[in-house]
């Protein structure tokens, strides 16, 4: 069922409780290193300003654990936010800032909110009930507003006063423009992918991603399978991995998987080439192990090799459909950066397909690639997004209003 949208909400002279993801690298120097999550809501944020929303901005920033910490501060965010919006709107635009986040302080300060006017509170996760969805914490919230969006896809899988708890005190609660962004693309993909639809997963482990290999079984034409998590399937149909990573307690469960993919004719692409090295370090000296070849006692295969680069790129080519979480090697370290740079490149040159790309490790190397711009969506929530390919409800979306 779709989702009440910010669109569909009366907004001019109304007290608008916007949650945001505005959990942002802080530096040293107590600024915001990289404002990218503030500027992806900008959208959401400009269209309640233009529509004369009273707006009351809300986010979490770190792990504060329930106690007020000035390193975890959204008071730089507010700087920041004013300044994004001041070149945007082209006209200086009011951003407060609420040194609480619920309180009287607060109602005062959202009282004397004018129509297109921002009021950014502090650190909700400065108060230990935001986490535990407590009800009156809950409560204090809504006093706030008169209704409720949530732009922060990112927290969406968590069940938090200001994701879930608040929604039941407000008069409607609708997704954000950002919000609404992630649901489609996604939902999409999920629901109604083009085949051939190929999943890439890489990554450390295989037991984050079991829920999504079993929920994907029964949706995709092929898995790429690579980083560390390969090493389990590879141990388990007979290989000699060496020392790579490998989760012994999750070998049968890998051939399980294997099993599954065979018999539903889905096919699951494995590395057949390797990069490996004594230790992942970015000095250390890579050798190529080739195929057939087993992987040395001594050595970790770190990155896929170029046969596996080119066979994966062949099924990529292919695809209609890509959804992509976790690197193909170490791709932190220059020496095992490769595979996953060119795997990035591969899904980017294939211009027919609808591409998703998730995870900050993900984002990160289709950044690192300079291929952002020929993804056709990437998403801004980690794990959000792995337990909506999971195929799980997650609590944030499910707590908004149905559309009409
Ligand atoms: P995840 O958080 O599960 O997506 O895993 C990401 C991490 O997996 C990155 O930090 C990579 O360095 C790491 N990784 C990728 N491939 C390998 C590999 N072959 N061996 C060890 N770690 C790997």
């Amino acid at each position: 069922m779709a989702k009440l949208s910010i669109r569909d909400l009366p907004l001019s002279g109304h007290r608008i409780f916007m949650r945001v993801d505005f959990n942002v690298p802080i530096g040293d120097d107590g600024g915001v290193m990289d404002d990218t999550r503030i500027r992806e809501t900008l959208p959401t944020i400009e269209y309640a300003l233009r529509h004369g929303a009273r707006l009351i901005l809300a986010s979490h920033l770190g792990r504060p654990k329930g106690k007020p910490n000035p390193k975890m501060t959204l008071k730089p965010v507010a700087e920041r936010l004013r300044i994004l919006l001041d070149r945007k709107l082209s006209r200086s635009e009011n951003v407060g800032f609420c040194t609480d986040c619920i309180g009287v302080q607060a109602e005062e300060m959202v009282g004397k909110l004018e129509k297109g006017q921002t009021l950014l509170l502090e650190n909700l996760r400065f108060h230990g009930e935001e986490e535990a969805n407590q009800e009156g914490f809950a409560k204090g919230l809504a006093r706030l507003a008169d209704y409720y969006v949530n732009d922060a896809f990112g927290t969406a899988h968590r069940a938090h006063a200001s994701t879930v708890g608040i929604t039941r005190f407000v008069q409607k609660s609708a997704a954000g423009l950002l919000m609404e962004k992630e649901l489609e693309y996604l939902g999409n993909a999920m629901q109604h992918p083009k085949p051939p639809f190929v999943a890439i997963l890489g990554g450390a482990k295989v037991s984050d991603k079991i829920g999504v290999i079993r929920n994907l079984m029964q949706k995709v034409n092929a898995f790429i399978i690579g980083g560390g998590m390969a090493y389990t399937f590879l141990k388990a149909a007979g290989q000699q991995v060496g020392k790579s990573l490998v989760e012994e307690d999750k070998l049968e469960l890998a051939s399980q998987l294997a099993e599954q993919a065979r018999s539903r004719n889905v096919r699951m692409l494995l590395p057949v080439d390797h990069v490996v090295a004594a230790k992942p370090e970015a000095t250390a000296k890579p050798r190529t192990i080739g195929e057939g070849e087993p992987i040395p006692a001594d050595m970790m295969a770190l990155d896929i090799g170029p046969r596996t680069i080119e066979i994966f790129g062949e099924e990529i080519a292919r695809a209609r459909t890509i959804l992509w979480n976790g690197p193909m090697g170490v791709f932190e370290l220059e020496p095992f950066s490769k595979g996953t740079r060119k795997i990035a490149q591969a899904v980017a040159d294939n211009a027919g397909a609808t591409s998703i790309a998730g995870g900050g490790d993900t984002v990160a190397a289709v950044h690192q690639a300079d291929v952002a711009d020929r993804i056709t969506h990437i998403s801004t929530g980690g794990g959000a997004s792995l337990e909506f390919m999971e195929g799980k409800q997650l609590p944030g979306v499910e707590a908004l209003n149905d559309a009409r």
